[in-house]
This record gives structure tokens, C-alpha cells and sequence, in this order.
């Protein structure tokens, strides 16, 4: 029986993960991958040789057990951090400390009343069950019912302008739902936030699945891409690259569903609008290496929207300096539809837009605190969860047969994260194996059964 041919268009943490099942299930497994590197938007660059952060700022919560599953698997245990985080909001020229839920209580800015109901938010959270039921709500409605109205215009609406700008109207209440759950499950017995890094960064992590899959026979084409679906007589066959044609049994595509629309010919006229009703959102990430710390503080969310970050994350308080050559570096986040002037800034028109906001927040920082600077951006970071947003999404089966598609856009009503690029990506490798195995009848190499996600 001859293995079965597995084309993985995108070597982020879906596509890995998926390889990573298929190939033990006995497939024949190629990895085609745009960028000079895998891991995707969780991918690190290097600040000098063999010291590596990410390009986009990335924790794990506790909460997160199939991704910290699978870093057990390959064996990668050992470089776990857990650390507890602190949290804090700029809000009216002044920062707030909000680890914890007395540093809440002491949060004057909104009257008490609201601040007990806020701290209660995630108990709420957690207590629903049922996403169906929020689909209908708007997050803004949401958070004004249980929160207050002065807990939304002071904390909430600055935040959720400044994540989705114009869009934050419509984001449904189904995604500030699963925020406030997912970061109320990720907390030590006094209620501070605990979160999971890894030394190393990232990359330990994009190394060790690497090594899995070379190990079991994956080729992993980097600084390749994918031009095109190759589909005949309505089935897919294999892809067309910058490299030449490579066939393929099984075609699978995890880069963002628009880019998956332009490569795939012959989708049905209704399948790809609904495809298009969901909308994304860009991110430019300015990236410090500073020789001092701007705070104490690992994520300082910026409550105006007028700013051109949303947060400012120090990276170094989460994990230390000493793993960076003793530079500290801190992250500058922006959600932005990529039309926006800030999204095709140069790096340098970047920072010297910047450098006026972090003085206004930090006023004794200036230039010569900066080592250097770099700046990524990545067009499809964020897709829209608006009301109702479960209409829209599509299988992982396609209209076009042998072609499965596992994106960023498809995980809900969980939020994106290498966490679900992780259990989603498992999820599909076995919907895919099902699917080749009947079609074959069950050959031996399809009958193992691979990795059982903990969280289903
Ligand atoms: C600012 C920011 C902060 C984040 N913070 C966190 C965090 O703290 N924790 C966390 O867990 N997650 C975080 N995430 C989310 C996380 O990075 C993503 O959910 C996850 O990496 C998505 O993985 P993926 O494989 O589904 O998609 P991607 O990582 O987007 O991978 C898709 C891959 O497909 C490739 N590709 C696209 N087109 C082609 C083509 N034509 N040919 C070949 N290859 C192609 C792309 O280059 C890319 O490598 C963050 C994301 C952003 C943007």
C-alpha cells in the first residue's frame, strides 16, 4: 500500500502540528512554507547569534494544555517557565496596577459598585456554558450589562477601540466571553495571573517539532510558496510553488483564508463570499532593545485609543534580561486594518512615530535608551469575531475534494492562538486520516490512532 501524499501549504503551528500527526499515522508528508523560517506569526528572529525572541510578543496561559502537551511529547519539558505576570492600565496620564483582584478593588477611576461587578466578570465568564447563547450580543452590550457603564467607557471601550478600532462595534460577546474565561483559568491561589514561557523562546518549541518531523521522514520547504491549488476534475492534486509542481493525494492549507482564496481556483461563487464576511485585522509590532527598563510591568494595556499602540509589553519581565545579553525588550502593539498610514511606515518612521507616545507615558525615555529597533507586521493577525460569526465559518472539508483548509479563521469559539493552531491542527490531521482511510479501506499504516487531544 503506498503511503499517502500530504501537501501542507504554511509551516506555522497548524501546519506543523497537523504534520506531526499525519506523519506518524505513516503519511507522506511535505511542508511548504513562504517565509525563510517555520512558526509562522510565532516565529522568533534572531538579536544576535543563537538568541532568539519573537517577532510578535507570545505567552502561553496555563489554561493552554494542548500546546504545553505537546512540548511534553517531544520531550521539551524541562524548558517550561511559569511566571507570574503583572498586569497594569494606562488611563489618563497615570499607570495602574491590575494584577490581582484587590489591585481592581483600589482601581478608583471607576466607582466601586462597578469594580466589584468587573472583578466578577470572570466568575460569569466562566460560568457560561453556552457560547450559542452570546452569538446575538454585542461584547459592548455584554460588558455594560455585567460590568457597568462606567467600567466600559473607562477600561473596556479604550481597550476594545484600541485592539479592533472601527470594528469594535461589532465584535460579539462571544470573543470577550472566551478573553475572560481563558485569562480567569490562568490564575495562582491569590488570583494573580500565571503564564507559561519557554526557555529558549518559541523557537525551542518550532525546533523540537522540526526535529519530530525530519525525524519521521517530513520535508519542510522554506522560502517556498505556494502559488496555486492544483485541482482537476474538481479534485486537488497537488500544489504549483516558486519551486516547481509537486503532487499530492491530500492537499492542506493553513494560511489565512483570504490567501487560501487567492491560491485555490474553482471554489463555488457562494462558498468564497461567505468566506469573505470575515474580516481581518493587521498588526504592526515595534520591537525595543532598550539598555533600561521601562517598568516593572510585563503588560501595560494603553486605555486611548488616540495612541499608536495598544499595549506595551516588556518582554524581559516575563522572562529575564540575562537570556537577552542583558537588554531589555518591550513590544509596542497595534491591531490596525492594514489601509492605515502606521501599517506601511518605514522601521524608522515606525519608532520616531512612537517615540512621543512612550514619553508621555514613561517621560524620562529617550533615544539614547535604545539599543535598536525592529519592526514586523503581519496583514492577517486578527480575524473580526462579530455576532453570529459561527455562520460564516467553513469546514475544514472543502468544496474541492483532497483539499482541507485549517486556519486561523476557523477556530472559534475559542480566539486564535498557538494553542488552537495546536489542538485544531491535530484535530483536522485526524479528520483527514479518517478520510484517507476509508477511501482506502483501511490501510495499516492509517490505523494508529494519533494524538487524542487533552482538551476535547
Ligand atoms: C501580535 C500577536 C500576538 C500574539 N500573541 C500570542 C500569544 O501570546 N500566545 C499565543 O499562543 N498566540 C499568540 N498569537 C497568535 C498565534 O501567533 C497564532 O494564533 C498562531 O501562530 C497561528 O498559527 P497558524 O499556523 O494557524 O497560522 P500562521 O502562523 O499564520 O501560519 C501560516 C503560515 O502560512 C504561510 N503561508 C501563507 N501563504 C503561503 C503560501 N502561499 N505558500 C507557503 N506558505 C504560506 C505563512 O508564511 C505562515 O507561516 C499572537 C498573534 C499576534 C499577531
Amino acid at each position: 500500500m503506498t503511503k499517502p501524499r500530504i501537501a501542507i501549504v504554511g509551516g506555522g503551528f497548524t501546519g506543523l502540528s497537523a504534520a506531526y500527526d499525519l506523519c506518524k499515522a505513516g503519511c507522506d508528508v511535505t511542508i511548504f512554507e513562504h517565509d525563510a523560517d517555520i512558526g509562522g506569526l510565532a516565529g522568533t528572529f534572531e538579536l544576535s547569534p543563537g538568541v532568539r525572541v519573537e517577532k510578535f510578543y507570545h505567552h502561553w496561559f496555563t489554561s493552554d494544555v494542548d500546546v504545553l502537551n505537546l512540548i511534553d511529547e517531544l520531550g521539551l519539558s524541562h524548558l517550561k517557565r511559569y511566571v507570574s505576570s503583572n498586569t497594569g492600565l494606562y488611563y489618563t496620564n497615570s499607570i495602574f496596577r491590575l494584577a490581582s483582584p484587590l489591585d481592581l478593588l483600589k482601581f478608583r477611576a471607576i466607582p466601586l459598585l462597578d469594580r466589584v461587578r468587573t472583578g466578577f466578570m470572570a466568575l460569569i465568564a466562566r460560568r457560561i456554558n453556552s457560547w450559542r447563547e452570546l452569538e446575538d450580543i454585542s461584547a459592548e452590550d455584554w460588558l455594560i450589562k455585567y460590568g457597568g457603564r462606567k467600567a466600559y467607557d473607562v477600561m473596556w471601550s479604550p481597550l476594545m477601540q484600541g485592539k479592533f478600532g472601527a470594528e469594535a462595534k461589532n465584535v460579539s460577546a462571544v470573543w470577550i466571553w472566551n478573553k475572560l474565561k481563558l485569562r480567569g483559568s490562568s490564575r495562582n491561589k491569590k488570583g494573580g495571573e500565571s503564564l507559561v514561557y519557554l526557555g529558549g523562546s518559541f523557537g525551542a518549541l518550532s525546533d523540537g517539532i522540526r526535529a519530530a518531523l525530519e525525524k519521521e521522514g517530513v520535508t519542510i520547504k522554506t522560502s517556498t510558496s505556494v502559488t496555486s491549488i492544483v485541482v482537476d476534475n474538481g479534485r486537488a492534486v497537488g500544489v504549483d510553488t516558486s519551486a516547481g509542481r509537486h503532487a499530492a493525494d491530500v492537499v492542506l492549507c493553513t494560511a489565512a483564508l483570504p490567501q487560501f482564496l487567492e491560491m485555490t481556483p474553482g471554489l463555488p461563487a457562494s462558498y468564497v463570499d461567505k468566506c469573505q464576511q470575515i474580516r481581518f485585522l493587521g498588526n504592526t509590532c515595534l520591537v525595543l532593545r532598550l539598555n533600561r527598563s521601562l517598568s516593572s510591568t510585563y503588560w501595560l494595556n494603553v486605555a486611548d485609543p488616540s495612541f499608536p499602540f495598544v499595549g506595551i509589553i516588556e518582554h524581559t519581565n516575563l522572562d529575564s534580561k540575562e537570556n537577552y545579553n542583558g537588554e531589555h525588550i518591550v513590544y509596542l502593539s497595534k491591531y490596525l486594518p492594514t489601509t492605515e498610514a502606521l501599517f506601511s511606515m518605514s522601521a524608522e518612521e515606525t519608532y520616531a512615530y512612537c517615540e512621543p507616545f512612550i514619553q508621555r507615558i514613561f517621560p524620562d525615555f529617550n533615544r539614547s535608551w535604545v539599543n535598536g529597533f525592529h519592526v514586523w507586521k503581519a496583514r492577517y493577525s486578527q480575524p473580526v469575531i462579530t455576532k453570529h460569526y459561527s455562520h460564516n465559518i467553513p469546514d475544514f472539508q472543502t468544496p474541492i475534494k483532497s483539499l482541507w483548509l485549517n486556519t486561523m479563521a476557523q477556530i472559534y469559539p475559542e480566539d486564535r492562538g498557538t494553542n488552537y493552531a495546536v489542538r485544531y491542527g491535530r484535530r483536522v490531521a485526524r479528520e483527514i486520516l479518517a478520510s484517507v482511510s476509508s477511501a482506502q479501506g483501511e490501510p495499516e499504516p492509517l490505523r494508529r490512532v494519533v494524538g487524542q487531544s487533552t482538551s476535547e
